[in-house]
């Protein structure tokens, strides 16, 4: 049994490092599907629940959108475009002195901050001359 979760888990990280696309579950599902053809939906949620409080994998929290999923655990900024929703990885450092100074304004914990940049992508863009 024990074998068998590992294989899954591994298999679902394997899909989303495969990729940039920061995938929804049904994307993964899918794409998980091609290996391990008998996986159920459920079983997908709550592997990546397991991914996510592991910190192996990142939860994107879009407002108003299904949840998006990264394979890459730290700590790095997103630009979502508002035409067709696509998130894109932004390479750009992490800004650590913002948490700093915000925590000792406010006296709170501060673990991170997230930023998301929004906007139009380069296509679309382009569609919209
Ligand atoms: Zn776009
Ligand atoms: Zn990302």
């Amino acid at each position: 049994m024990h074998a068998r979760r590992t294989k899954q888990r591994e298999t679902i990280i394997k899909v989303l490092r495969s990729t940039t696309c920061h995938p929804t579950v049904d994307w993964i599902y899918n794409e998980v599907r091609k290996e391990i053809p008998n996986i159920s939906l459920g079983t997908v949620y709550r592997n990546l629940k397991l991914l996510r409080e592991s910190r192996e994998i990142l939860e994107i929290d879009l407002s108003g959108t299904f949840s998006r999923f990264d394979g890459n655990s730290d700590n790095h900024y997103h630009f979502r475009c508002d035409k067709c929703g696509r998130v894109f990885d932004i390479d750009e450092p992490v800004n650590k002195e913002l948490d700093e100074r915000v925590a000792r304004k406010t006296g709170f914990e501060i673990s991170h901050h997230r930023l998301e940049f929004r906007g139009l992508c380069q296509e679309c863009q382009k569609a919209a001359e």
